[in-house]
């Protein structure tokens, strides 16, 4: 009976860090995306935070899509912007 010495990886576990109260700050998912209105034809750099439209832009947003303030009635193309 042959005995083969299974090596185990270390498991490391780091302690993790408690957050300080005052330093811990939330910082939001920034997605820039560049919104293509049907109507107008006119490509527009909108910025979400957190999947949530930055509220200067002359868009709305409903049902995660992005309509243009122009009166259009179909939702804008929006595109990811790398
Ligand atoms: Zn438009």
């Amino acid at each position: 009976m042959t005995m083969t010495l299974i090596k185990q990886q270390k498991t490391t576990t780091e302690k993790k860090l408690k957050p300080k109260k005052s330093s811990f700050a939330y910082s939001p998912v920034v997605e820039e995306l560049m919104a293509f209105c049907p109507k107008c034809k006119t490509p527009e750099t909108v910025r979400l935070y957190d999947s949530v439209l930055s509220p200067t832009r002359k868009f709305s947003q409903e049902d995660g899509k992005l309509y243009h303030d122009c009166g259009a009635n179909e939702p804008c193309r929006v595109y990811r912007v790398i």
